[in-house]
């Protein structure tokens, strides 16, 4: 069979199984309730500027980004979230990275403690630690706050970007000034193994990235896709018929905030719940649970998975070689969709679909 003809025949397969799933699960589930569970942890990310440009992030974070959430609106949404949850929301300050702006990060951590909201921890990749005195003087102003923990993130992918030297300073006068059970380092293993990834050639770098992605520590999301998934086995699209998402975009109980005001769930950015500019946290959360089995995106990713949006996707055309992973396949399609300029209330925000750029040595 020619390849024009191998092709049409994955896309007709792949189309009917879209079809067959979304009409199987709808029958199925039209008399039955929606089940979305209270948000009881959420990150709040205060910006969409990173200093880095991970190929495993999967929010494409990267330094040409610039949007910041102010102060006021990061208070204002915290206060709601945890206000709506029956049993309180478990808050983390993210990214991007929230110390490229370290005196409005530390405005909106002190305007928390006023109002007396409880911060679980900050992430950060720790460019910002640079030498002793910086570094000091940054991690001295937050052990006032109310921050339970510093979590530092350290991986092949981030010190492409970071020098190893700034996480263990970091680290180290973390647990001076911080103390026990205040500061954690994601990965630990990575950090004792030691390796300069920017010294790296290309090749070895890819294979370093392809090596960590296996252990499956990561999402294959965004970024992630585009950068990994080339390197990576590759399964046909058939072979996730049936792996709905139900869980993880109503059950997971976990979202996150863009500076825009979008909410995403869980970790599946690129997907939108919706705008908390538009609507309050907790009319969005009753019009999820209203809805949100019916909306074209996500109720076919809810009821049947990537799959399920095979029949939205119109003249999409998938790879031959199949797909690394249900979320490849999914963030394929929704780029798909993203570049058409369709479903832009449930796919957005385009920033994360721009991310053309490829980072120097990934996979
Ligand atoms: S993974 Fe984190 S450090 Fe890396 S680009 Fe994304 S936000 Fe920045
Ligand atoms: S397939 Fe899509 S919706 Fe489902 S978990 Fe992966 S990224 Fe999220």
């Amino acid at each position: 069979m020619g390849i024009h003809r191998r092709r049409a025949a994955i896309v007709a397969a792949a189309k009917w199984l879209g079809k067959v799933y979304n009409a199987g699960m709808t029958r199925r589930n039209r008399s039955e309730p929606m089940p979305v569970k209270y948000w009881s942890a959420a990150g709040i990310c205060l910006t969409d500027w990173c200093n880095a440009r991970c190929a495993s992030c999967y929010l494409a974070c990267r330094p040409g980004r610039g949007q910041w959430m102010s102060p006021d609106m990061a208070v204002d949404v915290w206060q709601q979230l945890e206000a709506f949850s029956p049993h309180g929301c478990r808050m983390h300050l993210a990214g991007g990275e929230p110390f490229g702006d370290i005196p409005r990060l530390l405005e909106v951590i002190r305007r928390a403690d006023r109002a007396g909201l409880m911060l679980a921890k900050v992430e950060t990749n720790a460019f910002w630690a640079a030498d002793d005195a910086i570094t000091r003087d940054v991690l001295g102003q937050l052990a006032g706050t109310s921050m339970g923990e510093l979590l530092i993130s350290a991986d092949p992918f981030h010190q492409q970007f970071v020098p190893l030297a700034s996480v263990r300073r970091a680290a180290g006068v973390a647990a001076e000034i911080l103390g026990e059970g205040r500061w954690r380092i994601r990965w630990h293993d990575w950090v004792e193994r030691g390796l300069d990834v920017a010294a790296l050639n290309e090749a070895a770098r890819r294979d370093l990235f392809v090596e960590w992605f296996r252990d499956g520590r990561d999402r294959l999301n965004g970024r992630a896709a585009d950068e990994l998934a080339g390197a990576l086995p590759r399964r046909p699209i058939g072979s996730f018929a049936g792996q709905d998402c139900r869980e993880g975009l109503l059950r997971g109980k976990h979202v996150h905030i863009l500076p825009d005001g979008g909410v995403y769930p869980g970790t599946c950015a690129g997907l939108l719940l919706g705008n908390v500019n538009e609507v309050s946290i907790a009319d969005l959360w009753q019009r999820l649970e209203r809805d949100g089995a019916s909306r074209p995106v996500l109720g076919r990713l809810v009821e049947s998975g990537p799959v399920g949006l095979l029949d939205l996707a119109g003249d999409f055309q998938p790879e031959p070689v199949g797909y690394a992973g249900k979320c490849h396949l999914c963030w394929a399609v929704r780029r798909h969709l993203a570049r058409r300029g369709e479903n832009s209330d449930e796919i957005g925000p385009a920033w994360v679909y721009d991310d053309h750029e490829s980072t120097p040595g990934s996979a």
